[in-house]
């Protein structure tokens, strides 16, 4: 708590050297200090990402072994992941090859509720993986950096 009520400082007025000083000022200096700066956000930023990326693994691990009970819920269960994903680039990881895929539920002929299955491109082409009629294991990784099909 602040007692100090005599003077109502401007803050406009702050003193300071005028923008045109600063920039005249050690460049140098200023471009380790943005690469220094730069460099601990990027840190944090990655530890950060890794808590989210652990914090989703486990909760979703809880769906590992699980069926909703029908196609519609199933692919609705896929999609919300893929969603939740998306928004933090992450990736699921197929059980069968290790790339980064996306989880998705396609209808197949015995399996009622449909089958999860890693949808990615393998060698060029689209390729799925799995085909479980319960949620597989899910293991998350970065989403690929390159720019590819969606
Ligand atoms: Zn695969």
């Amino acid at each position: 708590m602040s007692t100090s009520s005599k003077t109502s400082a401007d803050p406009s007025s702050a003193a300071g050297p005028p923008l045109g000083e600063r920039v005249s000022g050690d460049a140098q200096a200023d471009a380790r200090f943005a690469k220094q700066l730069l460099g601990d956000l990027q840190r944090e930023m990655n530890r950060l990402q890794r808590e989210i990326r652990l914090a989703i693994q486990s909760q979703l691990a809880q769906m590992s072994g699980r069926s909703m009970g029908s196609l519609d819920a199933n692919k609705e269960l896929a999609k919300s992941i893929q969603a939740m994903l998306d928004a933090h680039g992450l990736r699921v990881r197929c059980t069968q090859c290790g790339q980064p895929a996306i989880l998705r539920v396609s209808p197949r002929r015995g399996a009622p509720h449909g089958v999860f299955v890693f949808d990615h491109t393998v060698e060029g082409k689209r390729t799925f993986h799995g085909g479980w009629v319960t949620a597989p294991e899910i293991q998350l990784v970065a989403k690929p950096a390159r720019k590819s099909r969606q």
